[in-house]
């Protein structure tokens, strides 16, 4: 386990608390997007392809805060966009850190040099940097050659100025898990606190449907990095059981008020992923009116193939919390890496009939 024990014990307090006062949906990780306007473009991103006016447009700090005071989650993540575009970002920071939140600022880091100075490093505060891999497989993930430099140099300068750091790494089409640990290996030695992955999600809205690994391809490929994982010792950002779940053990319905969005149109409804469902003017009317049961990825088509973390993490804590005894196990020895998966659900909006990829309505776009 990567994350320091002052936050394993905050998180933790914070989940005792709310089974025992018998909350039912409690969030876990705020999602807060602050704007959507990236100095990149990658090619699986779901996020930028709005409109100017709506690009231009940003939380204020009050609102940040105000929805981070609404929420109530102990850890609070800033995507984008690129956050540290907003010249406010120090003093959103600064406020989140000072309501003793713990801050993710996902970053990818081309403006970290710049800006770093306007951070303080706090255990409060850490910087999440983006990396889809290793300098080629990188660059060509963010469509820009010369970024994964840039990133790396970034992360040396956060972690010698005692800043927490992270690395968020999006795994897509192509990757083999001999690349994937080679990278793990690489970031370790970096020296970050621990890695985030996970398999990047199908936008709808993404300039290029055809970078996402889907269903059973992505559960090998995790089962194909865990088993050259277990002679080495690399932190990831995980549950125990998250990690199960990847590798196909394990089979979970998602929680996605686990991880409640606030960007610049209001609460997103229901996820950080799904951007046409509607939005929700205050988070109580975003848990009260949102209809739950429409989502998951045996409920409704846009969800197939969604193992992201900010759908599938709080089911992971949920059941460590309700199975205490297989999450240690889990734990303990890893995810498992051969033998059967669980079995894959069925759809139910097919009304039973099997289902394949080609079945599965995808937008692709020129
Ligand atoms: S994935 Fe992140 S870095 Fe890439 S364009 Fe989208 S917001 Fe920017
Ligand atoms: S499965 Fe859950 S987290 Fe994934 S897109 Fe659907 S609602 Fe969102």
């Amino acid at each position: 386990m990567s994350v320091p024990l002052r936050q394993q014990w905050a998180v933790g307090s914070y989940l005792v608390k709310q089974k025992l006062k018998g909350v039912k949906k409690y969030p876990l990780v705020l999602m807060l997007e602050p704007l959507f306007r990236c100095n990149l473009a990658c090619a699986g991103c779901g996020k930028i392809d709005y409109p100017d006016d709506i690009l231009d447009k940003r939380l204020s700090v009050q609102e940040c805060l105000d929805a981070v005071d609404e929420c109530g989650a102990p850890m609070v993540s800033i995507p984008g966009g690129e956050p540290l575009i907003h010249k406010e970002m120090p003093q959103i920071v600064e406020g989140i850190v000072a309501r003793k939140k713990f801050v993710y600022l996902c970053t990818n880091a081309l403006l970290l040099r710049k800006r770093i100075n306007d951070y303080k490093p706090s255990p409060y505060l850490t910087f999440s940097v983006h990396l889809d891999g290793l300098k080629h497989r990188h660059d060509a993930s963010v469509c820009q050659d010369g970024v994964f430099d840039i990133a790396i140099e970034a992360i040396k300068l956060a972690l010698g100025k005692g800043f927490r750091v992270t690395i968020n790494c999006t795994l897509f089409q192509g990757e083999t898990p001999e690349e994937v640990a080679e990278f793990l290996d690489y970031a370790m030695d970096l020296g970050v606190e621990g890695v985030t992955i996970a398999p990047g999600f199908s936008y709808e809205r993404a300039p290029r449907q055809d970078v996402f690994i889907r269903g059973v391809d992505t559960k090998n490929l995790f089962r194909g990095i865990f088993k050259l994982g277990k002679k080495r010792k690399w932190k990831l950002n995980h549950s125990a059981l998250y990690l199960d779940y990847l590798a196909g053990n394990q089979s979970y319905d998602c929680t996605p008020w686990g991880n409640p969005t606030r960007n610049v149109f209001g609460w997103q409804k229901p996820c950080y992923l799904l951007a046409d469902e509607g939005n929700a003017a205050s988070f109580k009317e975003l848990l009260d009116d949102t209809p739950w049961d429409k989502y998951g990825t045996v409920k409704n088509p846009k969800c197939a193939n969604c193992m992201a973390h900010c759908g599938y993490e709080a089911t992971a804590v949920e059941d460590m919390l309700a199975n205490p005894l297989k999450g240690l196990w889990v734990s303990l020895r890893g995810p498992k890496t051969s033998g059967d998966m669980v079995a894959e659900t069925q759809p139910n909006y097919t009304g039973g009939r099997k289902t394949s990829i080609s079945e599965i309505p995808v937008k692709i776009e020129s």
